[in-house]
């Protein structure tokens, strides 16, 4: 009698958490960024609102880093009928290792604490989400690549973390391109210091060599699409793209979740 009472008991927990189970999916929590009742059944914890809220690109933009350019500066070039292509000041007067780079959003707003979920608390879902936003860019703009590789972390800093939210998106786009994820191709070697407020020109100081390529890498001759969350300064991906370049890379573009509205150098 003994062991069917523990039998019972193990079918009553059982039966306890699958209506925890049940109720979760039928009774979500709110939405992570403004506690709304979530509506719609979806496996993003962001309700539709706040979705809908984040500022996308898609305006005229800088032909090379993207950045959103008034409407009045491309007027006069288009009205002119010139070929030049439209570049922001940061373009004109500096040399990226990128080709270009295009992002989804301005990182302001609701999806800075989008971000910070997929960043500090693992939401694969979201990534996922982003990366199909991060396949209609790609689309729109015909971006054109080989392969597709995360800006990387450095190893201490994945350790400690686990994960590398550059991946959670990375991997899902790959996937939804029909393209070949080489999450391996790139290493940091430098951490990032922990200082959390860096000036501009230490924020550049710190990616500077910064990366490599591994060697046993081949990237001879391939156009890579290279991922991350943010766009700040530009500076990590420069690096990256420089690193990559170096091995032979054919091009370098780079593709973010959102940028900030600047990236002064
Ligand atoms: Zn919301
Ligand atoms: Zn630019």
């Amino acid at each position: 009698m003994a062991d069917r009472s523990i039998f019972e008991e193990h079918v009553a927990g059982w039966l306890t958490s699958a209506g925890d189970a049940l109720v979760s999916v039928f009774f979500p929590a709110g939405c992570r960024l403004c506690e709304r009742v979530l509506l719609h059944a979806s496996a993003v914890p962001i309700c539709q609102e706040c979705l809908g809220s984040f500022p996308v690109l898609g305006g005229p933009g800088c032909e090379k880093c993207g950045q959103p350019l008034a409407t009045r500066s491309l007027g006069g070039a288009e009205a002119a009928g010139s070929a030049e292509a439209l570049l922001c000041p940061e373009c004109q007067a500096h040399a990226y290792g990128f080709d270009r780079v295009r992002s989804y959003a301005l990182y302001k707003g609701a999806i800075v604490r989008a971000i910070m979920l997929l960043k500090f608390e693992r939401v694969a879902p979201l990534g996922r989400w982003f990366a199909q936003r991060l396949v209609e860019v790609a689309g729109r703009e015909e971006l054109t690549a080989d392969i597709v590789v995360p800006v990387p972390l450095h190893r201490d800093r994945r350790r400690e973390r686990g994960y590398n939210q550059a991946e959670l998106v990375a991997k899902p786009l790959a996937r939804k391109l029909g393209l070949p994820y080489r999450a391996v191709l790139l290493t940091r070697t430098k951490p990032r210091p922990d200082k959390h407020i860096l000036s501009l020109e230490e924020r550049w100081e710190s990616v500077r060599g910064a990366f490599a390529t591994r060697p046993a890498s081949k990237v001879d001759n391939l156009r890579v699409l290279l991922v991350d969350d943010v766009m700040t300064t530009g500076a990590t991906l420069d690096a990256c793209a420089k690193a990559l370049r170096g091995a032979g890379a054919k091009s370098v573009i780079g593709l973010t979740v959102a940028r900030a509205a600047r990236h002064p150098r």
